[in-house]
């Protein structure tokens, strides 16, 4: 390790040590860099090498939707890379035709036709480039608050800050404004005129607009009923098609299988990762509908990788699809996810920095403000591409201490937690954050003093 070491390293074990000196750590200033190693995880918790046990109340990355015991999925991989560990994709396995075929049954509508990759990033790169072949057009609308991976495509339609030292990124992407109720001046159908007049601005050289239905670590951010479904008919007005990411959204998150589902849309092109496999392999699906997959049948698909519907991947994708529906989750995500909504609303009314709780099924946010009246965020969303912590950081720590792990970003706590949590489990979670949130809450106190 390169200067000095803080302080925080030396009470860093052997393996946090090494790691900390090799291994790069993701989004982050190195010298704030402090990894904890994990040794065990098991049903919703995970085991530090001290032995302390959290609550994994954000499925580690909005990820784990299937919790950390699921064996059908363990065994399914096991038994796939002693059988076949690896083929190129010009050969195919039972697990990739059958999950092709099920991606088609549970997508919704005509979506039918599955290009698999490793990761969200590469399932939303694929879409872009699907998109810009079969329109023959070249520019994307996003929007700004939205995240769609880390590669050059991907980061390049990312609205939020991240994206801010990739810039210029690829050519020809647009951002447009979002439907955030709490915290935008524009009303959420607003926001959509907005993009309208994009489109007509624009002219016919728009390949696609690129959404996710339920924005996930930008917010939480659930658009009024009518908007998805208006969106697809201006953008299809426009010929553009529409693109939906459901990385984060996908696979009963919200109580459905796809966030699209709440609002009876199909989209064109639908880009699927984390929960496809709950994050026991990393696997990316981009589904297409029958007549983009037509186009390609005499226009050559430019696209591939050495990893594409590797056999363990497709694997874990299609026990974790059969553990869903063997395991009824979707629905359980729905009626727990209830729940959780009216224990978080508990906390909005006990802590006055809880400036809104918002979400749907197991997708929740709780948005930390230092004003609630003017709705002032706790720090600018600037603040994470600078040093040091936001108040947001000081409270998930605080609940870390408190033996419950959940995700922050921006200003907001991400509640998205395996499917299988119970209500006590959740319970507990609550309790914990409860204390936390006294951090925030002395923050505003301490601000209005000021
Ligand atoms: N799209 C959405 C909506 C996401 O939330 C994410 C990651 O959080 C991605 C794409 C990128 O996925 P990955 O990190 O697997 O590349």
């Amino acid at each position: 390790m390169s200067g000095q070491e803080s302080e925080s390293d030396t009470t860093q074990n052997e393996i946090e040590r090494t790691d900390r000196e090799y291994v790069f750590g993701t989004w982050s200033f190195q010298s704030e860099v402090s990894p904890t190693q994990v040794i065990h995880t098991d049903g919703v918790t995970f085991t530090d090498a001290s032995g302390n046990e959290y609550i994994d109340f954000s499925g580690q990355l909005m990820c784990s939707n299937l919790g950390h015991s699921a064996e059908r999925i363990t065994e399914a991989v096991s038994e796939q890379i002693n059988e076949t560990a690896y083929v190129a994709p010009g050969f195919t396995t039972e697990a990739r035709a059958k999950l092709g075929k099920k991606l088609a049954e549970i997508t919704p509508g005509d979506l039918s036709k599955t290009f698999f990759s490793t990761s969200g990033t590469e399932a939303v790169e694929a879409a872009i480039k699907i998109a810009r072949f079969y329109t023959g057009k070249q520019k994307i609308i996003s929007r700004y608050r939205s995240y769609h991976g880390a590669t050059y495509g991907s980061i390049s339609v990312t609205g939020d800050p991240r994206r801010l030292a990739a810039e210029p990124g690829i050519p020809g992407t647009i951002k447009a404004p979002d439907p955030y109720a709490y915290g935008s001046t524009l009303d959420p159908m607003q926001s959509l005129e907005y993009i309208e007049e994009m489109l007509k601005l624009e002219g016919d050289t728009v390949a696609a607009v690129l959404v996710e239905p339920i924005v996930g670590s930008n917010g939480i951010l659930v658009p009024p009923d009518e908007y998805l479904p208006r969106l697809k008919e201006i953008a299809h007005e426009h010929g553009a098609l529409l693109i939906c990411d459901e990385v984060m959204s996908g696979f009963g998150r919200t109580g459905e299988w796809f966030g699209c589902d709440l609002f009876d849309v199909e989209p064109d092109i639908m880009t699927m990762a984390k929960g496809l496999t709950g994050a026991y392999q990393p696997l990316g699906a981009t589904v297409v509908n029958s007549e983009i997959a037509e186009y390609f049948e005499d226009n050559m698909f430019c696209h591939g990788h050495t990893y594409s519907g590797h056999p363990a991947a497709v694997a874990a994708g299609l026990a974790a699809v059969e553990t869903y529906q063997s395991e009824n989750l979707i629905d359980q995500a729905r009626k727990t996810g209830e729940y959780l909504g009216t224990r978080l609303d508990d906390l909005a009314k006990d802590h006055p920095s809880v400036g809104d709780t918002r979400g749907v099924g197991l997708f929740r946010g709780i948005e930390l403000t230092k004003n609630s009246e003017k709705r002032v965020p706790f720090g600018t969303r600037e603040d994470k591409v600078s040093k040091g912590s936001t108040v947001v950081d000081e409270v998930a720590s605080k609940a870390y201490a408190n033996g419950v792990y959940v995700a922050n970003m921006i200003n907001t706590l991400i509640i998205a937690p395996p499917l299988t949590i119970t209500d006590t489990e959740i319970d507990d979670a609550v309790a914990a954050l409860d204390n936390a949130l006294e951090v925030s809450d002395i923050a505003m106190e301490e601000g209005l003093m000021e």
